[in-house]
């Protein structure tokens, strides 16, 4: 398998709107390996979901190419863009997106559904991506019973359900408050460094992206030429409850105590 997990040439994407042309995406050339978390911070407006989207196979380019695990998306038919969807992809949206009649539980089940896992199967996998966010406790519980950090936390196992060869997030820290958005960012930072997990993620908010690895820059729709060393990258993260710098395998923060 190829070391590049996406791969884009020279995308662009144009929306017509009223007889107006918007372009929202200019010659977008982007590189992403395998284990690698890189985060895309621009400004409201720049066109980060534009790219998201465009990414995750959820709209099209109007030209250009996307390449997923060596595949080139852009070229396949609807009904094999659902595959990559369900299969290639894991989304996490800054406003959670969890269903609110199903439990934590049943949220990250679903989309193992008709995949041919079986009930037990299912069950055990989201028993277990449940327990790697933190939530094992609270499995039960319907999205409302939950706090939004919380929230956030099981739309991230349902993002690792069947697998993704990437996770690509939308402003995940968009809608918590500060110390939450640390701890959320922390738990991707950790699926990353512990478990490989590649990620994506697109943020206005330059404090959040620069716990990545790698800092991409967008501006009106074009990717800047410079690119910043992320905090993890550096094996710099900080503690959500106090802010001083802690180590990846650290359990305890050595200054406040909190655990991590
Ligand atoms: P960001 O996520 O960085 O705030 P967006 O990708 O949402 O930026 O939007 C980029 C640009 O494209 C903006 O000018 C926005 O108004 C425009 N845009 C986004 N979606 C559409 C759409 N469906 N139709 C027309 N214009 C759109
Ligand atoms: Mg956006």
């Amino acid at each position: 398998m190829s070391e590049l997990v996406l791969e884009t040439e020279k995308i662009d994407k144009i929306y017509k709107l009223g007889g107006r042309r918007i372009r929202a995406l200019s010659d977008i050339n982007l590189k992403v390996k395998r284990g690698d978390f890189v985060s895309i911070m621009g400004p409201s407006g720049s066109g980060k979901t534009t790219l998201l989207n465009v990414l995750g196979c959820l709209d099209r380019p109007t030209s250009g190419k996307v390449i997923l695990d060596g595949v080139d998306v852009t070229a396949l038919p609807e009904k094999e863009l659902y595959k990559i969807r369900r299969y290639k992809v894991g989304f996490v949206f800054q406003t959670f997106n969890l269903l609110p009649y199903l439990s934590a539980l049943e949220n990250v089940e679903l989309p193992m559904e008709g995949t041919g896992k079986s009930k037990r199967e299912m069950r055990e996998r989201a028993r277990e991506l449940l327990k790697l966010v933190g939530l094992a406790e609270r499995e039960d519980h319907k999205p409302l019973r939950l706090s939004a950090g919380e929230q956030q936390r099981v739309a991230i196992a349902r993002a690792l359900a069947n697998n993704p060869s990437i996770v690509l997030a939308d402003e995940p820290t968009g809608n918590l408050d500060a110390k939450t958005k640390y701890e959320i960012v922390r738990l991707l930072g950790k699926l990353n460094a512990e478990h490989g997990t590649t990620i994506v993620m697109v943020t206005h908010d330059g404090a959040i992206a620069s716990h990545a690895r790698r800092v991409l820059f967008l501006s009106d729709g074009k990717l800047l030429v410079k690119e910043k060393m992320g905090l993890l990258a550096k094996e710099k993260l900080v503690c959500p409850a106090c802010g001083r710098e802690v180590q990846v395998e650290h359990a305890f923060c050595p200054h406040c105590g909190r655990k991590l």
